[in-house]
């Protein structure tokens, strides 16, 4: 049993239907649930309401929700600035870092899930998306499920995976290559083990092959089966570059929107990853079906891959989260780096009017819940879930601000202090629920021995 009220934040920018900006805010919190928004709470709350009350005081800062990551491959902290990828494009980046990858096991993707949503929580994360889809040596999607169990955030992990390899024409050695009914069979182990889809769940598991030209037709139009038959999400990265245009015009004879349309891979309970180059008729066909797009513009750029269409996609209806992809692409997993990411790229092919830092903090809070189906998380609203990311106004990178919601133009970058479900996870810019210096050296150790 959690009551907890944070008292006078300067400012919470709420992200709730009327766009609501509150000054001198209080929010109190039970169980994990916001039950009330406003100034000078405190004087009204009475009985049980009152009992066990514990007072986080906010002066200074500003409360927003936390920030939601639509998609990631939290393994790759183990491989960050790998020499032979540093300058690659996308295909001859992959092929660099296969074969290190494939010497991964448990104990490698486990500690680069810890360390990944450390990374994230400290800022302003709270719900993390995560795309594995490699299962070398023993590896399973358990050792991120446990790292998010540790570090507290709510997690959704999706079931990757790839099934053709370089022999058959994929890029993929063969060796990091599955057998597609074993795919579809640890998806459904997993789907039935750990898959909560309740209001307020810490953990739901999607089906994600790795991308068009790493499996089969049939595995993707399987996997879509799969997903709807379990009532679970649908993930995979699309149209991320020229060549992934290239591949899927010679391999499948159209462009990607219409291999996912008759793949039966739209609608609002999939989201695909970058999208850098959906054309006109494409984004029209994703808002018709309500189909979500993870931007990953920082990944996007260090794979000099383009800047994706955000403001027309905006524009037309479809429903757009952020993603810091994986720290091999990027090669931070800082996500408020990548929101003020989004709105500079944005602004650099649009102009200057084009993306405000309230519409890019909007698309990393609420726009990634949605993007992810939560409707319970992503705004500061009586009856959602508190999951809250609280900013100190009063420090070096805010100093001379003059508005405290434009954080992603000044700073913070990092959080004082992360709510997940009502419970601390970063108090004072620590780390709470787990040890990060030696989370990282464990990282650092296990890297070394990869190198
Ligand atoms: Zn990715």
């Amino acid at each position: 049993m959690t009551n907890i009220l944070i008292e006078n934040a300067t400012l919470a920018l709420t992200m709730d239907d009327a766009g609501s900006e509150i000054a001198n805010c209080d929010i109190h919190v039970r169980d994990g649930v916001i039950q009330a928004v406003g100034p000078n709470l405190r004087a009204h709350l009475q009985g049980e309401q009152a009992e066990g009350l514990a007072v986080h005081r906010a002066d200074g800062c500003l409360v927003t929700p936390g920030l939601v990551n639509t998609h990631h491959h939290l393994y790759q902290t183990m491989t960050r600035a790998v020499p032979a990828a540093q300058d690659a494009l996308l295909f001859g980046w992959l092929q660099s870092l296969y074969p290190i990858w494939g010497r991964f096991g448990p104990r490698e993707m486990h500690s680069g899930a810890v360390i990944g949503l450390a990374e994230l929580a400290l800022t302003g994360c709270t719900l993390s998306s995560d795309h594995m889809y490699i299962f070398p040596n023993g590896a399973r999607l358990e050792d991120s499920i446990e790292a998010a169990q540790r570090v507290g955030l709510r997690f959704h992990p999706t079931r990757g995976a790839m099934s053709i390899g370089e022999s058959k024409g994929g890029l993929p050695p063969d060796a990091l290559v599955e057998d597609e009914a074993a795919i579809l069979e640890d998806c459904i182990r997993l789907i039935d083990a750990h898959h909560d889809p309740r209001d307020g769940s810490m953990l739901r598991v999607g089906v994600a092959p790795c991308s068009p030209f790493s499996v089969s037709t049939d595995l993707m139009r399987e996997a879509a089966l799969l997903a709807r038959d379990k009532g679970v999400m649908l993930h995979t990265h699309l149209a991320e570059n020229d060549e992934d245009i290239a591949y899927s015009l010679e391999k499948f004879g159209c462009r990607p929107g219409e291999y996912a349309r008759d793949l039966g891979w739209l609608g609002e309970d999939v989201w695909h990853a970058h999208c850098v180059k959906l054309d006109a008729t494409e984004i029209d066909l994703f808002a018709a079906t309500r189909t979500g797009v993870a931007h990953c513009p920082c990944s996007n750029c260090r794979l000099g891959s383009g800047i994706a269409p955000v403001r027309q996609m905006r524009d037309q209806g479809v429903r757009v989260g952020l993603g810091v992809d994986g720290s091999a692409s990027n090669d931070l997993g800082s996500l408020s780096a990548e929101a003020r990411q989004l709105m500079l790229l944005q602004r650099v092919q649009n102009g200057a009017d084009a993306m405000s830092a309230r519409e890019a903090l909007y698309i990393a809070t609420r726009g990634g819940a949605e993007v992810l189906g939560r409707s319970d998380c992503g705004q500061i609203a009586v009856g959602k879930r508190a999951d809250l990311a609280i900013w100190d106004l009063q420090g070096l990178e805010s100093a001379g601000s003059w508005d405290p919601a434009a954080i992603l133009l000044a700073g913070p970058q990092k959080v004082r202090d992360l709510f997940v479900e009502g419970k601390q996870i970063v108090r004072d810019g620590e780390m709470q629920t787990i040890d990060l210096p030696q989370a990282i050296k464990e990282q650092n150790n296990l890297a070394k021995d990869l190198m």
